[in-house]
Parts: structure tokens; sequence; C-alpha cells
């Protein structure tokens, strides 16, 4: 991609947070997570380039291959697909920094049976299916906050630091708005157990999701589309 073209949707992308986050308050702080599934790594090196760190993949095999060649830079890799179980070795490999997309207790536990393995530990987000969608992963808004507790209990090499979702797939505003309250609301129930990241909102809703009290965000097409 011209560099251009890309500093100039960057620069976009920073100023509409920027607005978003002050007008929830001047000290809510937002994280950008630079979803690159969409792109290739020249335009990865490009962003990086202008200032951007935390980059996201949502498949395992992009992200061990993209993790592998761009080595060099001391990127910030994020994982945020559906996990499935027989990729749990090939994701610990790669390591991720935080990995958004933990769905389900068996997952975790699986997760943890591999990581105890590999003696090593992993930060992870426990997904929220917040409008209790068909095709969505994540477990269901009621359970979410006994879940969480149960994988902290159960999993020692899981490092729970908060969670994540994906607003309601819908144009009505006021049910992706009620996703992501949702979310907020599990959120800031699971604070005092030491959650301090609420991942919500992509290229169509993250203002939203901003103010809704989401502190970090996953956008792709926005910048690389
Ligand atoms: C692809 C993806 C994103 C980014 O979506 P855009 O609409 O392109 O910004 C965010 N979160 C998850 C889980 C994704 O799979």
């Amino acid at each position: 991609m011209d560099r251009d073209i890309m500093q100039s949707r960057f620069d976009r992308l920073v100023w509409r947070v920027e607005e978003a986050r002050i007008k929830r308050s001047e000290h809510h702080i937002v994280k950008i997570v630079a979803v690159s599934k969409y792109t290739d790594e020249e335009s990865i090196r490009l962003l990086y380039d202008l200032g951007q760190r935390a980059f996201g993949e949502s498949r395992v095999q992009s992200l061990a291959e993209r993790v592998e060649k761009l080595d060099d830079l001391p990127i910030e890799w994020h994982y945020i697909g559906r996990l499935q179980k027989n990729k749990i070795n090939h994701l610990i490999r790669a390591n991720p920094f935080l990995m958004h997309s933990l769905d389900s207790i068996e997952l975790a536990e699986a997760m943890q049976k591999r990581l105890a393995e590999h003696g090593v530990t992993m930060e992870m987000l426990l997904q929220i299916n917040s409008a209790k969608e068909e095709t969505k992963a994540g477990v269901m808004p009621e359970s979410a906050v006994e879940t969480y507790l149960k994988i902290k209990e159960r999993c020692p090499n899981i490092d729970l630091r908060g969670v994540m979702t994906i607003g309601a797939h819908v144009d009505d505003e006021g049910t992706i708005r009620r996703s992501f309250e949702t979310t907020y609301s599990i959120f800031e129930k699971l604070k005092p157990q030491g959650a301090s990241i609420c991942s919500m909102g992509m290229s169509r809703d993250f203002e939203l999701a901003i103010e809704c009290g989401s502190n970090m965000i996953r956008v792709g097409s926005l910048l690389f589309e």
C-alpha cells in the first residue's frame, strides 16, 4: 500500500479514537490492535514504521508465519480468532502477547494441559457471545462471570486479563450498543478479580464500543482495505 494512503488512514483512525475516548473521559485510554489478516507483510512494516506496535491475526497459521517473518520488529502480536483444539500447540509456539478468544471452559482446560506441558503461561481474554448469536463463539453473558472464575481456579497457566466481544452483527445501533453494555457490565464485575482489558469494537463500531467502555479495539478493514 502507498505510504501516504496508509498514513492518512492511520491518522484519521487515531483522531477518531481520540475524540471517542475523550468523550468518555480524559483518563480513558484505548489501545488499538491493527488486525492484519487482510493485508501483506509490507503493509504491516509500513504501519509499524508509522508507530503502530500491536497487530492481530485470526488464524494460527498466519500468526505463526508473521511472527517468524517479522521477528526483526518488536511487534506485540494478538491472537483474535477461533481456536481449534488441534492448533493449540501451534499457538503456544507462536507465543502471542494476548489471546482474545478463549471461548469455553473446554478450550480453557485443553489449553491448560498443553501450557503446563510446555511449562509456560499465556495471557488471555474470555470471549463473550454478548448478543447470543448462533454463529458466534463465546460464553453466554449469564454464565460469563462464573466461567471466568472457574478458569481462574482450574487453569493456573492461563493468565486471564479481561473480556472480549464482537458487537452484534446487525444494523440497529441499539442492539449493538446493548451487546457492548452487556460485555462492559461483565467486565466491571470482574475488575475485583484483576480484569483490566475490555476488548470490543471493530472498524464499523469502535466509537460506540469506546463510548460503552472499551479500552482495546481491533481494527482491520479501515486501515488495510
Ligand atoms: C477481522 C476481525 C476484526 C477486525 O474487523 P474489521 O471489521 O476489519 O475492523 C476484529 N476482531 C475479530 C475477532 C476479527 O476476526
